[in-house]
């Protein structure tokens, strides 16, 4: 059981049902992303502030009724969520504003909050009883993938460009993934990923593509809520590369928002680095 009502695309608002397995709507091909849809009134009949400050489950799972997974449903071991936000006081006093708070993705079991989203994948794929898991990526996405499906036992196989750092496939060797190099860029890795998923039913959990991820990563926008006792902050400021975490923030804000926990939604800025500016560019 859970609080899903359905998915819809992004780009046409097509409506799929909750136990849809389809990664995105045909209509659009790989650019039609499914945002999960709740029920809200549901949810908020028995999920509410209180309920949340007398739990003392600290990590991401305290969520767990906005998110796409049953109430039962076995989650990894390994602590994922419950990341600090700092209080940056000379950071706020040299910027002449009244407070910057940070919060600190670096301490996740992996070291980044991609484990926000290979948590839910891992719990997804046993949820389908798929026997690997698959994604394609140079750093942290496949580390997160490869740390969290080690938790579990549960096979992976993840798809990198030959010219990925050695220490980065060291680190996925290490956690027992079967790690495929590809002659090419990182776009050749996705693709081939993409296909092997499709041609081998493997669980699928690239980002920008399986819609649960986001439902993962908002949970350190739920964490920066909750830490701020809902005061929702005037402007959050989000490291973007391909935008799915900056996705996951919004989604935060916008079931707070709907549940009537925060009174106005935060102005949310990506960043991005200029070695690194594809959005900017697109835009
Ligand atoms: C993945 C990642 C990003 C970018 O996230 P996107 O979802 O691709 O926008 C930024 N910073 C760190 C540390 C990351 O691991
Ligand atoms: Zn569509």
């Amino acid at each position: 059981m859970t609080n899903v009502v359905g998915l819809s695309c992004v780009i046409c608002d097509k409506a799929y049902a909750a136990d849809y397995t389809g990664y995105v709507c045909p209509d659009h091909g790989n650019e039609g992303i499914l945002d999960v849809q709740y029920d809200y009134e549901r949810i908020g009949a028995t999920f509410t502030k209180d309920s949340l400050a007398a739990d003392r489950d600290r990590t991401m799972w305290r969520y767990r009724p906005l998110m796409p997974i049953a109430s039962d449903a076995a989650v990894p071991p390994l602590t994922v969520g419950g990341t600090p936000l700092y209080d940056a006081i000379p950071l706020a006093a040299g910027l002449g504003v009244a407070n910057v708070f940070v919060k600190d993705e670096g301490r996740q079991p992996t070291a980044s909050l991609k484990d926000r989203a290979s948590a839910m994948a891992v719990v997804k794929a046993q949820e389908r009883g798929a026997e690997i898991v698959t994604t394609a990526s140079t750093g942290n996405a496949a580390a997160a993938l490869a740390g969290l499906a080690a938790s579990v036992g549960q096979r992976n196989v993840i798809f990198v460009p030959a010219s990925a750092p050695e220490a980065k496939i060291s680190q996925l060797l290490a956690y027992g993934s079967t790690v495929v190099l590809v002659n090419g860029t990182y776009g050749d890795a996705f693709d081939l990923c993409m296909e092997a998923s499709a041609e081998y039913g493997w669980y699928n959990r690239n980002t920008g593509y399986n819609p649960f991820m986001t439902e993962g990563k908002k949970t350190a926008g739920l964490e920066i809520l909750e830490d701020l006792a809902w005061e929702a902050p005037d402007s959050i400021f989000v490291s973007v590369g391909d935008g799915s975490i900056i996705g996951g923030v919004h989604k935060a804000m916008k079931d707070a928002f709907a549940l009537g926990w925060i009174d106005h939604m935060p102005h949310i800025f990506g960043i991005q680095a200029a070695g690194s500016d594809y959005l900017v560019q697109a835009f």
